[in-house]
């Protein structure tokens, strides 16, 4: 646990000190609120407008498992779990209503963590226009956990499922693949006291910046929705992996495209060499941009296509990379 976390003695008082109260004041006043929100947080739920159906998901970070806090500020936490949950929302081609958050922590944290937790939540929420309804605080031993309930709408209407593809279709993705990995393995490279060359600096400490507090463009979950995507996922654990998920759902085969993949590892390859480079595009995880499936010409402007469909065969659903089954890699919270 890292000193910056702690309260200290040096008069910045702690979650303890400041009691559940004085905390919960400090926090309500960093957040916004919505027209949808009839009831906010204070009483013992809070009431939402809704005009359809309901998207609703959840998501959690655990203090050294799921960030360090020599690499991630609070802010950067607060940030990139509200992104994580949104992304959720826009894969199927949704976009959030509000957001429920729990912070778990012991006594002895500092409050300050705890507004620049809540300012990292907010920036992100805000951005996209979603007020915080509502959340729970509670006290630990020593973990510090913050976990996020997202609530979202379908502006076209109809959700996008990982089950929809069919053979035939096209598979691209929205944004970057492989930033967040390759961000990851700089932040690693250079505990150990490496650091590209200079003419590589800037680049480099952008994928670092996406690793802390990644940032995809999540209107386009219900632009692509509305372009006729057939499956849809955010790669939060890895293109093979969370391309395998749709493959699965939708019991076909993805076939990646050579040229597509090398062409987006290259923004890697000065610094971290063809074999890694490729690695993050293929299996770099918390990249939070989107995946999906159109009927052949159907991705929409700005979309890159990087494979097509097929059917399964004999082997099986699976994604599949220079002529074979891609290994699984990305990331599992318990196989590691
Ligand atoms: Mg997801």
């Amino acid at each position: 646990m890292s000193a910056a976390a702690e309260g200290s003695a040096e008069g910045s008082a702690t979650l303890g000190e400041l009691g559940e109260a004085g905390i919960l004041g400090d926090i309500f006043a960093l957040l916004r609120t919505s027209d949808a929100v009839l009831v906010g947080p204070g009483d013992d739920t809070a009431l939402l407008a809704t005009s359809g159906p309901v998207l609703a998901t959840t998501d959690t970070m655990v203090r050294g498992r799921d960030w360090l806090d020599e690499w991630s500020s609070a802010e950067d936490v607060g940030a990139k779990v509200v992104v994580q949950n949104l992304a959720d929302l826009a894969a199927m081609g949704g976009a959030g209503t509000g957001l429920l958050v729990t912070l778990v922590a012991p006594g002895t944290l500092a409050a300050q963590w705890a507004r620049d937790l809540t300012a990292g939540i907010a920036s992100v929420a805000d951005s996209w226009g979603v007020p915080v309804i509502g959340g729970d605080l509670s006290s630990s031993d020593g973990t510090v956990m913050v976990s996020i309930t997202a609530l979202g709408e379908l502006p076209g209407g109809a959700a996008v499922l990982r089950s929809g593809a069919a053979p035939g279709q096209e598979v691209a993705v929205s944004g970057s693949l492989g930033r967040s990995a390759a961000g990851l393995e700089l932040l690693r490279r250079s505990d150990a006291g490496w650091w590209p060359p200079q003419e590589s600096a800037e680049v480099a400490s952008g994928w670092v910046a996406y690793h802390c507090r990644p940032d995809p463009d999540l209107s386009q979950g219900p632009l692509a929705a509305a372009a006729g995507a057939t499956a849809m996922i955010d790669v939060s654990d890895g293109l093979v992996r969370d391309g395998g998920r749709i493959a699965e759902a939708s019991s076909l085969r993805l076939d990646l495209d050579e040229q597509a993949i090398t062409r987006l590892a290259a923004e890697f390859e000065p610094v971290l060499g063809e074999t890694t480079a490729v690695d993050c595009v293929l299996t770099g995880g918390e990249e939070h941009s989107l995946l999906a499936t159109f009927p052949a010409g159907g991705a929409p402007a700005g979309w890159t296509v990087i494979g097509s469909t097929a059917a399964a065969g004999g082997p099986g659903p699976g994604v599949w990379w220079r002529g074979e089954r891609a290994a699984g890699g990305g990331w599992d919270h318990f196989g590691g």
